[in-house]
Order: C-alpha cells, then structure tokens, then sequence
C-alpha cells in the first residue's frame, strides 16, 4: 500500500502534540497525529488535570474542618477515596475526550498506534490491524517523559508507587514516605498528608522546592511542617527493604542512616524522556541523556524534524510544551515566531500553600550580576486574604536597580496559581517598576500584594 502523504506528522498527542497539530491545520496545512495510548498525554490523562483534581478534593475536606472559623457546621467529616479517585478520573476522562473532539474539528488525521521513524520524513505506526506507513516534510516529535526510576527505589504499584499508583490508589497510606520535594512530590504529599496520612518528605537537596526562591522553600517547608508533614532535607533514601505490608527505608542524613518505617512510598525523582525505541539514533538525532538537542526553535540535527515539549528538555510544563507546539507549527507553515523563552514560563505547585513563581530567584538574580532591589508582602497585609480565612503567605518581587527591569516573581499562598499570570504578562511586556506601580489593581483582592510587593521593593509600600 503507498505511503499516506501529509505536511505534517505529530508524534504523541499530549498538550505539546496535539497543540501543534491543531495549530498547523489552522494555517492550512494538512497534519497527521499518531497516539499510541491516549488524546491529552500525560497533562490530561496522568499529570496536570488529574492531581489538580485531587488537590480540589482534599482542599475542600481541609475547609470541611475549618467550617466553624467560618460560622458553619459540619459533622462527620469523611472522605471515600475511591470517589475522590473517580472524579479525578472522570475529570481526565472528560478533557480527554475534548482533545479528540478538537482534533476531529480541526481536521487532523489522528492514527492510534506506536510510532517510530524508519528514515528522514518517514513514520511507521504499528497498531492493533498492522502497521501503516506515513511521510511528511515535517515531523515533530512530542513523545513525552515518564516517571525516573532509580536502582532499588523502583515502584511495584503495592509499597512503591509512582505518580500514576499515586493517582489511582489501591489504599490510603497511613504512613507516607514521599521521595523528592519538587512539584511531583510536594503536591501528593500535601493532598495524603491533607486526608490524613502521616506523611515524611525526603529531599537530597539543602531545601525542599529546590528551584524555587529559597525564602519560598523556607515558608514552604514551615508551613508544611505546621500541618504535621515531616520533611527532611540534605537526606537521601539508599534502601528500600520491601516485606508484606510494609517498607524499612534507609534514610541518611547528616552522614549517618537511619532506618524507618512506611506502608507506602511515592518515588517523586524527577522524569526521563521517551526518546526509545523511535530509530533517533540512526537518524542522527543528537540525545542528550534522555532529551533530544533543539535549537530555540526546536529544530533537531535532522533537517525537518522538530522535538516539542518534555522530551526536548526543562521545564518539563505542559504550557511550555504547548507554546512550542504553536511556535513549531507557525515555523513549518513559513511564519516568523519568536522562539519560547524559558525564563519567562512560570512555574506552579498546587500544594496548600500554593507556589507559584517567574523569572530569577534572588540568589540567581544576584549570581547573573545584578545590583537588585526586592520587595516583599505578606498575606496577612492583605484585606482579602484575611477576609477569605487565607492569612498565610508572601510575595516577593525582584527588580533590576538599575532599569527597573521585573527580574522575578516568587509566591506563596491562597491562589498564587492564579496570580502569577499578572507577573508574566509584565515580564513579556517588559515591563518595569513604574508601569507596575502606576498599575490600579482592584480592591479587595488577593492581587493586591502584587502591587505591594513592588512598591515595597521602592520603599513606598502603603500596607505594611
Ligand atoms: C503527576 C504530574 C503532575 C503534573 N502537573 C503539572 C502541572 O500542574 N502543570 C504543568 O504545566 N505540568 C504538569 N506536569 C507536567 C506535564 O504533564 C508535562 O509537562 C506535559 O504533559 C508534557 O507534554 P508533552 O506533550 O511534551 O508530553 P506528554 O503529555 O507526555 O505526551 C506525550 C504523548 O506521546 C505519546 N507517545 C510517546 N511515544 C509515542 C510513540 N512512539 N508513538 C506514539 N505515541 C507516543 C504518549 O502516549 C503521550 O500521550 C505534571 C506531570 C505529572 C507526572
């Protein structure tokens, strides 16, 4: 049978994928998608969606708790933890199956199966019937990560869990121990250590958060400790010791190892790309450990093939897979898109607090060589924070002292996942000191602070 001719083929069909798809056939060219496991990657199936999903639940089971601080009463709190799950899945399941609808408006060729790339502008996808052959000028690869697994920690979905047992449990764990303080981590333990579960946070790094601004990991980890989460960092888990029922890890810290017990581990150590299995190597596609090498563009070595999204490298976001999905598309149909500057992504966590942040941290900013000026606001300043029963939290700006330039943005608290987008739109701007101060932001609102924070930064903080 002749090869199936197309402009563009698209491997994988998560946020980076199935955006660049959609993009491409917007500017009229004629674009296929090959999926081999589901519509929305791991964003909408695995990831994003599905934890935030979660997350709602067990905020409201912590607001439930607090119902007299509002004048509300609420009696035998409980929680079914299959019916958490299930909403959780049936949220994926229902944006899953908008990815799909979007693709079929969109007129995009959608084949289920494994890709892999025989030759330049070539794709075979292998599915249940046999296996189809495809040509394109333009192939962008949007294959994804997958959960890193290290020697002896690996997960068996009873005691050890990665981030897809930890969405679909088959038990709730009394005592908890989560491996890695990064985004991953931090929100499965916020949400068990919230139901209940006696939860310890081990982290190899001096802090928890580690890519945040070190004040942020500090407020984090006081926080988190306030609600009983036990958190131990410059640690590091040698050993697991697996029995029925149960997990001795090996924990050392301060250079001794200590020994504890747990019922369930989250191993939450970052992610690795699926740059297997799909004939890279023979193209020519240069891998660096497991991401593939782009330039600004996302062009590869190989003359018209493109890698988007997570197997291209950090920051490993969906949103940052998607605006290169949209750039990559613009590029192949002759367009002149600006390439995705990382450092204006920002990044979020949806533990309680939340975190959210942008640009710089200090030391960074101090590390690069600028003379810097920084503000900073506490929730508790804030009417809104107050009145929402949220006191907990800051922001934090830093400027550039000599141009005024906003450096970064670093937040904590009620909704800063909301609010950072203030933030980027300033630094896409380019914004400076004095368009953010001359700025009215509305009354009461949380956003606010943002205003304070940089006005604070100039000494002319009004509410604290
Ligand atoms: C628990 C968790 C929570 C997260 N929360 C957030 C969050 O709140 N915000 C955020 O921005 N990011 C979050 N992320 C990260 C986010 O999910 C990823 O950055 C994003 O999904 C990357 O998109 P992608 O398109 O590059 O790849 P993916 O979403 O991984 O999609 C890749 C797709 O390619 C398919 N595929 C792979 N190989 C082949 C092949 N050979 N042939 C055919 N198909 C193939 C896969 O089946 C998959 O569907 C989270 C991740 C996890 C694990």
């Amino acid at each position: 049978m002749a090869a199936k001719s197309f402009d563009v083929i698209v491997i994988g069909a998560g946020p980076g994928g199935y955006v660049a798809a959609i993009r491409g056939a917007q500017l009229g060219l004629s674009v296929a998608v090959v999926e081999r496991e589901h519509m929305g990657g791991i964003c909408l199936n695995w990831g994003c969606i599905p934890t935030k999903a979660l997350l709602r639940s067990s905020e409201v089971f912590h607001l439930m708790h607090r119902a007299k601080e509002f004048g509300l009463s609420a009696d035998s709190i409980g929680f079914d933890l299959d019916a958490v799950v299930k909403r959780s899945r049936g949220v994926a399941k229902q944006l899953n199956g908008g990815v799909g609808h979007l693709l079929k408006k969109n007129k995009v060729t959608v084949f289920m199966g494994q890709a892999t790339l025989p030759a330049k502008g070539k794709v075979s996808v292998t599915t249940d019937s046999g296996t189809e052959e495809l040509t394109a000028k333009s192939i962008i690869l949007a294959t994804g990560a997958r959960a890193r697994e290290l020697p002896g920690l690996e997960a068996d979905g009873d005691l050890v869990w990665t981030y897809k047992h930890a969405l679909t449990p088959v038990r709730m764990p009394k005592k908890l121990l989560v491996i890695g303080s990064g985004a991953i981590g931090i929100e499965f333990a916020s949400f068990y250590n919230t139901l209940g579960a006696d939860t310890t946070v081990v982290e190899v790094m001096d802090r928890i958060l580690p890519v945040e601004d070190a004040e942020i990991s500090a407020f984090a980890k006081k926080a988190f400790e306030k609600q009983g989460m036990k958190i131990l960092q410059k640690a590091a888990v040698k050993k697991l010791d697996r029995a029925k029922g149960k997990v001795t890890a090996h924990i050392e810290i301060g250079g001794k190892v200590e020994t504890q017990e747990f019922d369930t581990v989250i191993s939450a150590v970052g992610i690795v790309g699926n740059v297997e299995d799909l004939g890279l190597e023979a193209l020519g596609v240069q891998i660096d450990r497991t991401h593939v090498v782009t330039d600004a563009y996302c062009r590869t070595a190989v003359d018209g093939l493109y890698a988007i999204g997570d197997i291209a490298g950090a920051p490993w976001l969906a949103h940052k897979a998607s605006h290169e999905g949209v750039m990559v598309a613009e590029l192949i149909a002759g367009g002149t898109p600006h390439p995705v500057k990382p450092e204006s992504i920002a990044g979020c966590t949806y533990c309680y607090p939340q975190v959210a942040s942008v640009g710089l941290t200090e030391a960074k900013a101090v590390e690069a060589g600028y003379d810097i000026k920084v503000g900073r606001f506490p929730f508790i300043g804030n009417g809104k924070a107050i009145a929402l029963g949220e006191p907990e939290g800051m922001v934090k700006t830093i400027f550039d002292a000599k141009t005024g330039e906003l450096l970064g943005a670093h937040m904590i608290g009620a909704e800063v996942t909301e609010l950072i987008q203030g933030y980027v739109v300033g630094r896409q701007l380019e914004t400076t000191e004095e368009d953010l101060m001359q700025t009215v932001f509305p009354h009461p609102t949380l956003s606010e602070m943002m205003h304070e924070s940089v006005l604070d930064a100039f000494g002319k903080a009004i509410h604290f």
